[in-house]
């Protein structure tokens, strides 16, 4: 399996250069030449077997195509399991009992694997940069730590991620440091980029990234999908909690090579620039505002461009997509009501796609659909606390993060004193 650009500047590549590479050198993303169709993996199976039954015809030809076995092993340590809930017609998948709680951790984790086993004949370790405003940065860290031949640093906005996720971040220690950065979002994924831009800096220290644009987080998540969809009766509609698109296309990507996922609906939160395109506006990309479902604050989808060239244009992607806004009253409304009435306590992300379900019930849709459930409301405890009026339970992996000591160090959003810290690491 060969893998080219969206943008179709780019000669095809082998999947472990796209993965090392993370954008495609005309600047598009990379997909895969041809998709894939797989056989039906066993129903009653592990989660890391249907992860290397789909991710098989992936790696055909690659250097790492004897390593995957491991690496799903690796990745896929922990389960996602799918529950229904005292809501009629209504299951959850849940993807956040991994080390951070989130859906990162399986996309993480799998990036680490492959990239520790493509580093291991260099002497010189690769040096992660990842811009986070919160759940990506923990996930990554937690992932790469402690892992030879790999460090990361960890850039997030000073005072503008939750306490809690700060503590997160700033945990690790060892080969995984925080920095936090003088100013927004935006500044820290400046400084990322360009230090990757540096080819001088890149001489000096070699550097990769790990956002949600790379193959070697997007992969992975056609798992959970599929294999849920395999214990589903018919096939599993589903909705999806979105924000650059990465979680949604793995789950497409699913769907096209075969497994038995049917109906696909994006819930966004105020961030509406996926509702208006599908409602037939032209595509436009723009600034996020900032939204209680903060980990889906994106204004201009990283992934739109996999979505698109899946669907070959924008009339055909429209025609086999669906996408909705939540806006943060009804978010708020979700939380407190479904744990007044049944005692479900959902993350604002998952609430947003809770709400979209509640639409389809209104407006008369009968059939079953699974909600995927990004993270566990412990992580949001701010904001899901005071609503529900009660503590949220801290799962055990995430508490024994919190109890560790943690420390960040202050760095200006200024790209020569990156350069140096990097150089001085
Ligand atoms: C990242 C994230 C999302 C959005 O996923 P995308 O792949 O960016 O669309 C949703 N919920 C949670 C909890 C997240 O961390």
């Amino acid at each position: 399996m060969r893998y080219i650009s969206t943008r179709g500047g780019a000669a095809p590549t082998r999947l472990s250069d796209a993965i090392a590479a993370g954008i495609a050198p005309d600047g598009g993303l990379y997909v895969p030449e041809k998709m894939p169709r797989v056989p039906l993996p066993p129903a009653n199976g592990y989660l890391a077997g249907t992860a290397l039954r789909m991710l098989e015809p992936f790696f055909e030809g690659d250097p790492l195509e004897d390593d995957l076995p491991t690496i799903c092993a690796e990745a896929f340590a922990h389960p996602a399991p799918r529950r229904e809930l005292r809501i009629d017609g209504a299951h959850v998948l849940e993807l956040f009992h991994g080390p951070t709680a989130a859906f990162k951790d399986f996309g993480a984790r799998f990036l680490a694997a492959c990239l520790t086993r493509l580093r291991r004949d260099s002497d010189r370790p690769l040096t992660i940069l990842v811009a986070t405003s919160g759940d990506t940065g923990a996930a990554v860290g937690a992932a790469f730590h402690n892992l030879p031949g790999v460090r990361v640093a960890i850039l997030y906005p000073d005072n503008r991620v939750s306490p809690r996720q700060a503590h997160q971040l700033g945990s690790f220690g060892g080969n995984v440091r925080a920095l936090r950065v003088e100013g927004g979002f935006d500044d820290c994924q400046r400084l990322v980029k360009g230090a990757l831009g540096d080819s001088a800096l890149q001489g000096d220290v070699p550097m990769s990234s790990a956002n949600s644009i790379s193959l070697g987080r997007l992969l992975p998540q056609m798992a959970y999908f599929g294999h849920a969809s395999l214990n589903a009766d018919g096939p599993m509609n589903v909705i999806v909690p979105t924000g650059n698109l990465g979680n949604a296309v793995a789950c497409l990507w699913a769907r096209e090579i075969g497994l038995p996922i049917g109906d696909v609906l994006f819930a966004c939160n105020a961030n509406d620039t996926l509702p208006e395109f599908f409602g037939g506006q032209p595509y436009r990309g723009r600034d996020a505002v900032p939204t209680i479902a903060n980990a889906m604050d994106v204004g201009a989808p990283s992934n739109f461009e996999r979505l698109r060239h899946l669907f070959g244009s924008e009339d055909n992607a429209r025609r086999n997509g669906h996408a909705e806004s939540v806006d943060d009253a009804e978010i708020r409304d979700v939380i407190r009501r479904h744990s007044d009435s049944d005692g479900e306590i959902f993350c604002p992300h998952t609430a947003t796609a809770i709400r979209v379900f509640e639409r389809r019930r209104h407006a008369g849709d009968t059939r079953t659909w699974t909600v995927a459930a990004t993270a566990h409301p412990a992580k949001f405890d701010t904001v899901v606390e005071p609503l529900i009026g009660r503590t949220v339970a801290v799962p055990e992996a995430l508490g024994a993060m919190l109890a560790r000591e943690a420390t960040a160090e202050p760095l200006a959003a200024d790209g020569r004193m990156f350069a140096d810290w990097l150089r001085g690491w």
